[in-house]
């Protein structure tokens, strides 16, 4: 179906044209999320965030902080803390300590020396507040923060003997269902066809990405044609036992998000990610109202306040922090637990060649995180570190077992690791 422009914003100028929009909806299959929405009052989402998250017992005496500090060692950064008593963790950066080692270093690092750990929760608020970090809020500012917050809640497992997911509410499941993503723009439909099929072939994914549009294009595509081609160019040729995915990386305006969403419903492709400007959500939404197909958005999100007027107004269907982006598995938790008020899943952006194990951590202890989360292909890289090796079973990545993020031996991990310079 397509859409006559000045149509459509006759209709959308005013909420009741809208909402006549809106109140045309169907639901073909694949499109799930968007018929569990409940509205659920702004009071309500506070409530649910506010809640405590750790499951603080076994942890009885003081943890101060003693040191933190950010490590190098080949393609991999870390940030490793230890209090006074000789506790550990480790994090694994997502590669934008490269540029946001100053801010770790100056901003946040201090802020936390000398602190009780088990206070994590009321420190996510004071390091935002201490020297008025508020002014850099964003993810320069969250990133630094998610880094001493994993490794922090990783020597608060290890010294529990519990796993990131029981530290973090409990586990609810052990195997993670993925899809496989393939981050290209440079190839024709049938290149990336080629493509796609060769990465499910190697990781018996059940489940795919691709991305449609230009990137932050204003409208224009990667290559002249390429998504109204290769859409369904990829039903055709993956078939329908494998599930489609799409993500327009800001890539349109309504108009044309929602002509493009149209024939990913034709599809029936489980949502479609970002297709407007990542922080126009009042453009993001016309686009959630009109469409049947999920969609999803997110990853850039920094703002609570912004994420629960996502999930009240239905912005979107399916809210994606980034655990990294947004500072940490805590903060991202508050996220899924409004949004599980509102009956929307929460999938979590991937940043980070290690991200995809807090990932795994979050959807060990998370109810509803959607039918798929993101895979990046490298489990092999990271394996050696894990009590067992990571494995993919029957299209899931199986959780690591912990204590903390399941690292067996910080010392190991980091021999021969140097200060970041
Ligand atoms: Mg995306």
């Amino acid at each position: 179906m397509h859409f006559n422009r000045r149509r459509f914003f006759e209709l959308t100028a005013g909420t009741g044209a809208l909402s006549i929009l809106s109140g045309c909806r169907s639901t073909p299959s694949g499109s799930r999320a968007s018929s569990h929405h409940r509205r659920v009052a702004v009071e309500e989402l506070d409530k649910a965030a506010e809640k405590p998250v750790v499951q603080l017992d076994g942890l009885n005496s003081p943890l101060i902080i003693q040191s933190i500090e950010l490590l190098q060692k080949g393609r991999d950064c870390f940030v490793h803390v230890r209090t006074k008593d000789g506790a550990e963790g480790l994090a694994v950066t997502n590669g934008r300590e490269q540029v946001l080692h100053p801010i770790l270093n100056r901003l946040v690092i201090p802020y936390f020396i000398g602190k009780d750990a088990r206070d994590l929760e009321t420190h996510l608020f004071e390091v935002y507040r201490y020297r008025s970090n508020y002014k850099l809020q964003g993810l320069a500012l969250w990133c630094p923060v998610a880094w001493v917050e994993f490794a922090l809640l990783d020597m608060m497992g290890r010294i529990t003997g519990k796993s990131l997911g029981q530290l973090l509410g409990g586990v609810v499941r052990r195997e993670v269902p993925f899809y496989i993503a393939s981050g290209r723009r440079d190839s024709t439909p049938e290149e990336e066809v080629e493509y796609l099929l060769s990465l499910v072939e190697e990781t018996k994914a059940k489940a795919v990405k691709f991305r449609v549009g230009g990137r932050m294009s204003k409208n224009a595509d990667a290559m002249p044609g390429r998504t109204e081609k290769l859409i369904p160019l990829a039903r055709k040729t993956l078939g329908d036992g494998i599930d489609i995915h799409a993500d327009s990386n800001s890539s349109y305006d309504p108009l044309k998000a929602i002509e493009v969403g149209r024939i990913l419903e034709d599809i029936g492709a489980v949502y479609f990610e970002e297709p407007c400007p990542f922080d126009h959500l009042e453009d993001t939404k016309k686009v959630t109202d009109v469409l049947t197909i999920p969609v999803a958005g997110g990853e850039q999100e920094y703002s609570e306040r912004r994420f629960r007027w996502m999930i009240h107004n239905r912005g979107v269907d399916i809210v994606q922090p980034d655990l990294h982006y947004y500072g940490g598995l805590i903060r991202s938790t508050r996220v899924a637990r409004m949004a599980a008020l509102a009956g929307m899943p929460t999938t979590v952006h991937i940043s980070g060649g290690f991200g995809f194990i807090y990932m795994l951590h979050f959807a060990s202890c998370t109810p509803d995180i959607g039918r798929y989360q993101e895979y990046k292909r490298n489990i092999e890289r990271y394996s050696g570190w894990f009590s067992r090796p990571l494995e993919i079973r029957n299209g899931a990545l199986i959780v690591p077992e912990g204590p903390g993020v399941g690292i067996v031996d910080i010392a190991e991990v980091l021999k021969g690791a140097k200060p970041f310079a």
